[in-house]
């Protein structure tokens, strides 16, 4: 097209004001306001301009908005006008259906909460409540109280009978001669980057934390252990190599700065091959000789015993606590399936320490987040596994699976409406725990395999993306592949609907 039919193309479009004054658009004012309809028709108009200049530069590749179809989009231009102005009017969040079988997915809001957090969220948070307030008492209280008594329950529950709090509230992690003073507790930030910040700022700020050169860690969206021990004021002590590091490299690097042991958990990938890492039960005995406290970094923190579902070799924050570590840091919206948070779990006077430091009051959260988490660990200590979506869906068994995805497929074909063009198969397949929880933890599966005569995998996977609700699958080998591990079964409807219309 040349430069003179695009100069006439660019003069057809109305400008902003003449639009405000038609008819229609003065009825969409008396409704929304001016200034979101002008907002609106300026950010349809300014489309329409991109569209003719880009026209120029692919040299009318695709056969669109020539003259014909510019006069066809002005003749829409109100119902534009009113699309756009509903779209910018309406939630950008939204909930999704995610068909992925990735359980923890970071980029779809990891933990869905159970119901009942979002009950209590409901309960507490649409009035007052006594967040900071001791009813008994009348008077100023501490927000942290409402989870810690249910987190040291939990973990109390976990650890050896011989271990467990004494007449006088005082416990033993490691055996009678190293007593320590009081019970576990555990304190919230923001999430478990702030966590392992806090942490480390208050344990080890001007001094050495060695931490093995296998365990340097990033975790997705920039969160190095590196960096956040820089941060934290903290110096990073290295020892060993990517592949090995033995306990008495350990030993080597502790001197009069040293002032923390630190185990990170490779929460997202596997050495595996020649390697060699000092066993937890090691590193405690370092620990304790030395009087050196530990910290791990576990991550994903499991309440709940991962081996009842067959995942193996991911250890929890019992397992931790029991074998002797100090401190323990994890995630609240990752195996735990509450809502984002950092947990510190471990000894009071190192937790103490830490609740004292002023990063604390920075990194808090709020009544939501307390809320959220009270119900999710109520449901723990109710043994009510099955509230917890993420623990469901990892104990959901192959043949419930099996049995909806049976179902979905032989009601879409069974519809009218069903392309013949449309191809559904199931296949075996592996759900993933995901969110940088076990790294090679994978469920056994039974997939819904789509694939279409006209559409690649790709394109059918767009159309799934642009349903509402949006539908997220895999798409491997050219196939789109939907998991219902991660599906809630209310939305099983969603998914005959999309596929019989497609
Ligand atoms: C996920 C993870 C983090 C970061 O936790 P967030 O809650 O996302 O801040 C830190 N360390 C390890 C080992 C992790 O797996």
């Amino acid at each position: 097209m040349s430069t003179a039919n695009k100069a006439a193309l660019f003069q057809k479009l109305p400008s902003t004001d003449e639009l405000l004054r038609q008819p229609d658009m003065q009825a969409l004012i008396l409704r929304e306001g001016h200034s979101a309809v002008a907002e609106s028709i300026r950010a349809v108009l300014a489309r329409l301009r991109q569209q003719i200049g880009q026209q120029i530069g692919q040299e009318l590749a695709d056969g669109q908005l020539d003259e014909k179809s510019l006069d066809l989009a002005l003749g829409g231009l109100s119902a534009a006008v009113e699309r756009q102005l509903r779209q910018s009017l309406s939630y950008s969040l939204q909930s999704v259906v995610n068909a992925t079988g990735v359980i923890l997915h970071t980029n779809l809001g990891r933990a869905p909460l159970a119901a009942a957090a979002f009950d209590h969220i409901r309960a507490t948070a649409s009035g007052y409540s006594n967040l900071e307030f001791d009813l008994s008492k009348g008077e100023r209280g501490k927000r942290d109280v409402h989870v810690d008594r249910l987190f040291r329950k939990l973990l109390d529950d976990m650890l050896p009978s011989c271990a467990r709090l004494d007449s006088r509230g005082r416990l033993s992690l490691r055996g009678s001669e190293q007593a320590i003073s009081t019970a576990i507790s555990t304190i919230v930030v923001n999430n478990n980057a702030a966590a392992v910040l806090l942490a480390l700022n208050s344990l080890a700020e001007g001094g050495e934390v060695i931490v093995s050169r296998g365990e340097l860690v990033e975790i997705g969206g920039s969160f190095r252990i590196p960096d956040v021990m820089s941060k934290s004021n903290a110096t990073l002590r290295e020892v060993g190599t990517t592949n090995r590091t033995r306990v008495a490299d350990y030993e080597r690097a502790i001197n009069e700065r040293t002032r923390l042991l630190l185990r990170v958990h490779r929460s997202n990938f596997e050495i595996t091959g020649f390697t060699e890492q000092p066993g937890l039960d090691e590193l405690v005995a370092l620990a304790r000789r030395r009087n050196l406290p530990l910290m791990e970094d576990l991550g994903s923190g499991a309440l709940f015993d991962l081996r009842s579902v067959g995942i193996n070799g991911e250890p929890g924050v019992g397992d931790s606590l029991r074998t002797g570590v100090d401190i323990v840091t994890y995630s609240g919206d990752k195996l735990l399936g509450g809502p984002q948070a950092g947990l510190i779990s471990g000894r009071a006077d190192l937790v103490a320490r830490m609740r004292s430091n002023s990063l604390f009051r920075a990194l808090r959260v709020d009544k939501l987040t307390y809320a959220a988490l009270e119900a999710t660990l109520l449901a723990y200590v109710k043994r009510d596994h099955d509230a917890v979506p993420v623990l469901r869906m990892m104990r959901l068994s192959n043949d419930e699976i099996t049995r909806r995805a049976e179902k979905i497929v032989s009601t879409v074909e069974s519809a009218e409406a069903k392309s013949a063009r449309l191809k559904l198969e199931l296949i075996d397949g592996e759900s993933v725990v995901g969110g940088g929880a076990a790294p090679s933890a994978v469920l056994p599966t039974r997939l819904i395999a789509l694939t279409h005569a006209d559409l690649s995998a790709d394109e059918l996977s767009a159309r799934l993306r642009a349903n509402i609700p949006p539908i997220i699958a895999r798409v491997e080998e050219g196939r789109v592949l939907l998991d219902l591990r991660t599906v809630f079964p209310e939305q099983d409807g969603v998914l005959v609907e999309m596929l019989s219309s497609l």
